[in-house]
């Protein structure tokens, strides 16, 4: 069999109908993964990587005294694979294999990719015959020369991937954790540092201080507005800016009437037609439409898979002198730009356009097949149309505009204006996304006079440089050697996610900016650009196979350590200077009760909560969710009101949680309980809001004295408002230990909402534990609980809330550990067997028992056992033995319904004590008799 390895599912699939030519073509399905097979031939597709790397075990511990964050610089590296069905399956195939031919995407990174599915292959089949076909679009022309034209894997250029591979992992990891540790940042909020992510980071930085640094300098325009023809011209003073005032002043109060025209100059230029995209020009272009540098990205990645493009991935602008333009130019045409395609067809430059970037490994980005908007969608198609068409403009000859320029006097002060025409639209008949824009200006004849209708002295101020867009970044980030074109994009993507950059045009964060700042001091190396271009010369000499991967690494190491030697000198240094920069991005605002500062607060273990800068003098603070739910953050949203910053609840692969103004949230959440107080109106609600006073809890704190002068009370109603805040309060305390037992005592599973289930109980007027306990199993079931489920989680309620019960009417635990061992549980089985029966049972003296058994019966308002004291009881065993037929299991049986004596034994109903005790009725009557004998003859005492 020929196996075909492929990037994704997707490309192996296309590759699969390219090269099946008409033969039946069946897809199988393993464990998920698909396969295409037509023939002897089967392709598959990976994942992109398969495997990562990551150190060896033993360095998950990130405060673990021997793995230090400088000990990951010489860590040991391992492969772990990813995605595992994928491994398992290419190996599977492997095995039957007489051929495999690797057709990843042809760079670096695809190279690398390859070489790990060629270990994995060679894992499990030493033999079978592993090479490579390159090609840079998925098209039948392309295919076939590269599947027939097949080579050796390239070993060096993979071996640069890894080295990048591993000298990212090392970079990123150590420092990541050493800055983190340093700042004591853990969790959610760690920061993150990367060997190219963290020198972009800082030119971003540095543009920002560049604009806070300028001081904007005034200066003067000098301008006229005239008219030829009924066309209003305007014309500026030939000085351009003028940095004084007097002398532009002058200028213009010596500009006077006529204004003569004293020169018409014509030229003509050439406008040369663009050159062809290379991955940093095509964002750039695709930037201009809107789209950001990864989605453009993703795009042309997703056009490229299904065959509508070039590979995107290409530092080339020169195309290939084999580049089919023909056969291109025809497949295109059956696009709905026939028109166009056509028009280039008839027109073509004899040479197309060419940049300054030459290289071998993909032809710029171009169009390879044709396709529509409604296969594409509007987004998509965009991206395409713009690839299409300039691919169409390097073909199409150039433009030629012809300018004009006109001076004129006015008073012995020179003005001039410009036009500019364009006389063959060339290119841009088909590449509309140029901002060339034509400026037409009348004819004027030289010596002729204008009217001057108005002269304009327009005082402007110098501008600070712009802001980085994330196309303007990545060409910045090309000019310097940063990152590579395959991941710069995803490079400033991480910096948005990772907090450290917002906004479109860029800017840095506070955090974003002391990291920055805090590195820079202490080791520069990290955040400055030249380390990393001179890693990526390494690269380059690994790919020549003039270095190896090894040497590189140490290199990188060395250097690493380098910088270390510097960050650990000055860590508590680094540390407090972050804490204590980044702490002010926590600040929410005034706290409502003091006027100190409120501040999201994050506590180990996950709690996190709002509290006031003048703790422990006030108090004022707002209960948050754990952190698990998300880690709370500041947005820059403020609420009208209460003029706090929003909260944000951010949680790492799920959806940001708003809570919007802490306050709002805080008195809404608490508004339906505050409700609840008897005593509670409109006025009352109001008056306690003007107080700060947000929640039941709070009222019921206060002492009666105060409450009454700060809500201007008397003394009983305040007294009387604090009593009813306390049972309200004990009321939401009990519905909160409910709902509690639901969440721990249902079992999570698929679909099960707990929140419903409480809503369906809370409509059948269970709210509190007692009511579980109390309540009927088809309530349970109603709420979805199946029969089993509903037995069980009833009866833990009975125990748990009984033994509520028992401990609120004096049971002490240690005792009620006993009863429930015993199987005790409920207050009626107190006051249902006698007390010498318990004693039994639980171990405990019958006196204990007794003083338990009085304490539960009174509280059930049920009457007491009758006691009888240890004597008692000896005498009575006595008498009973001595009846004939009564031995001591039977006494046994007889004491725990409470029949400790002959007397009380003969007094009994037969009937009864028989069902109580399983003595038969007739051998109970004939003790009966037997003690009336007795008592016939002798008298008994008790
Ligand atoms: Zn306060
Ligand atoms: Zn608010």
């Amino acid at each position: 069999m020929h196996l075909i390895v492929a990037e994704k599912n997707i490309s192996a699939r296309r590759i699969a109908e390219i090269l099946s030519e008409g033969k039946k073509l069946t897809e199988h399905k393993d464990a998920g993964v698909s396969t295409y097979s037509f023939g002897d031939t089967t392709t598959v597709g990976l994942r992109g990587h398969v495997v990562e790397i990551d150190f060896e075990p033993g360095y998950k511990n990130w405060r673990s005294e021997e793995s230090t964050p400088r000990s990951l610089i010489d860590a040991k590296t391992i492969k772990i694979p990813t995605e595992k069905r994928i491994v398992a399956l290419l190996q599977k195939l492997s095995k039957r294999a007489d051929r495999v031919t690797i057709a990843t995407d042809y760079d670096t990174e695809g190279e690398l990719i390859g070489k790990e599915a060629f270990e994995l292959i060679r894992a499990v089949n030493a033999k079978v015959t592993i090479d490579r076909a390159r090609f840079s679009a998925i098209t039948p022309q392309e295919l076939k020369h590269a599947f027939s034209h097949t080579t050796e894997l390239d070993f060096a250029l993979a071996a640069a991937g890894e080295a990048r591979q591993s000298i990212d992992l090392m970079w990123g990891a150590s420092l990541t954790r050493f800055i983190s540790l340093a700042a004591r940042r853990g969790g959610a909020n760690i920061l993150s540092v990367g060997r190219v992510q963290t020198p972009t980071l800082g030119m971003i930085v540095d543009r920002e201080k560049e604009i806070e640094a300028f001081v904007p300098e005034k200066y003067w325009q000098l301008s006229l507005d005239t008219e030829k023809s009924t066309e209003p011209v305007e014309a500026r003073h030939t000085h351009g800016r003028f940095h004084e005032k007097p002398p532009a002043e002058l200028a213009r109060d010596r500009t006077k009437a006529p204004l003569v025209v004293t020169d018409v100059k014509f030229s003509e230029k050439q406008d040369r037609a663009p050159s062809p995209f290379d991955t940093t020009t095509y964002i750039v272009a695709a930037a201009r439409l809107g789209f950001s540098a990864a989605n453009a990205m993703r795009i042309a990645e997703d056009l490229y898979m299904n065959g509508f493009i070039s590979y995107p991935r290409t530092d080339n602008t020169v195309y290939p002198p084999s580049l089919d333009f023909e056969g291109i130019l025809k497949t295109i045409r059956n696009s709905p730009f026939k028109k166009d395609v056509e028009w280039v067809m008839a027109n073509r430059r004899a040479v197309p356009t060419r940049g300054k970037k030459s290289s071998t490994d993909h032809p710029p980005i171009h169009p390879t097949g044709a396709a529509t908007r409604e296969l594409l969608g509007d987004d998509i198609f965009r991206i395409y149309e713009l690839v299409l068409r300039r691919f169409l403009a390097t073909l199409a000859p150039d433009a030629r505009w012809k300018t004009l320029k006109v001076l004129f006097n006015a008073g012995g002060e020179e003005y001039t204006a410009t036009g500019g025409q364009l006389v063959e639209p060339g290119w841009h008949t088909v590449y509309p996304f140029s901002e060339a824009q034509e400026t037409i200006l009348p004819p004027f004849v030289v010596g002729e006079h204008l009217p001057i209708q108005k002269v304009n002295l327009e005082e402007k101020e110098t501008q600070p440089p712009a802001r980085y867009s994330q196309s303007k970044l990545i060409q910045r980030m090309e000019e310097l050697g940063l990152g590579t074109k395959s991941t710069r994009h995803e490079v400033i993507a991480k910096l948005v996610s990772r907090k450290y950059v917002e906004g479109t045009p860029l800017r840095p964060t506070l955090v974003g900016r002391v990291v920055t700042e805090s590195l820079e001091q202490h080791a520069d190396m990290i955040t400055k650009p030249d380390m990393t271009q001179t890693i990526e010369a390494h690269m380059q000499q690994i790919k020549e196979s003039t270095r190896t991967r090894e040497d590189v690494i140490k290199e990188s190491r060395q250097m690493l350590h380098q910088a270390f030697d510097q960050l650990e000198a000055n860590e508590a240094i680094i540390g407090d200077d972050i804490r204590g920069r980044t702490a002010e991005e926590m600040n929410l605002g005034k706290c409502p009760v003091c006027k100190g500062t409120l501040a999201i607060k994050h506590l180990r273990g996950n709690t996190q909560f709002i509290g006031c800068s003048n703790y422990p003098e006030c108090t004022f603070n707002i209960g948050l969710p754990m952190a698990q739910w998300g880690f709370a953050v500041r947005t820059d949203e403020v609420c009208d009101k209460h003029h706090l910053n929003f909260v944000r609840l951010v949680r790492k692969g799920a959806r940001p949680w708003d809570i919007g103004c802490p306050l709002c949230h805080h008195i809404s959440s608490n508004a339906e309980s505050l409700a609840e107080i008897p005593s509670m109106n409109e006025t009352l609600a109001q008056k306690i809001l003007a107080q700060h006073i947000y929640t039941v809890a709070e009222l019921a704190r206060s002492t009666p004295e105060a409450l009454a002068k700060r809500l201007d009370l008397s003394p009983e109603s305040a007294q009387k408002l604090i009593s009813d805040a306390k049972s309200v309060l004990e009321k939401l305390r009990r519905r909160s230990e409910c709902r509690k037992f639901m969440r721990d005592h249902l079992i999570p599973r698929k679909g099960r909402s707990y929140a419903k289930i409480l809503t369906s109980l809370k409509s059948a007027g269970i709210t509190e534990l007692s009511g579980l306990a109390h309540a009927d199993i088809g309530m349970l079931k109603a709420a979805g609980i199946g029969e089993e489920e509903a037995a069980q989680v009833l009866a833990e309620a009975k125990a748990v809330y009984y033994g509520q019960v028992l401990k609120a009417i004096g049971i002490p635990a240690v005792s009620l550990k006993k009863y429930v061992a015993a199987g005790i549980t409920s207050p009626e089985a107190f006051c249902d067997q006698p007390p010498e029966s318990l004693s039994k049972l639980t171990g405990m003296s019958p006196a204990t028992v007794q003083r338990h058994v009085e304490l539960v019966c009174t509280y059930l308002k049920k009457p007491v056992p009758k006691k009888f004291s240890k004597q008692q009881i000896e005498r009575g065993k006595k008498e009973l033995l001595a009846i004939k037929g009564i031995d001591k299991a039977m006494i046994e049986k007889l004491s725990r319904a409470g029949i400790i004596n002959t007397t009380l034994l003969f007094e009994a109903d037969a009937a009864n004590l028989a069902a109580e005790t399983g003595i038969m009725a007739h051998v109970i009557q004939d003790f009966q008799k037997a003690i009336q004998k007795k008592r016939d003859t002798a008298v008994i005492q008790i």
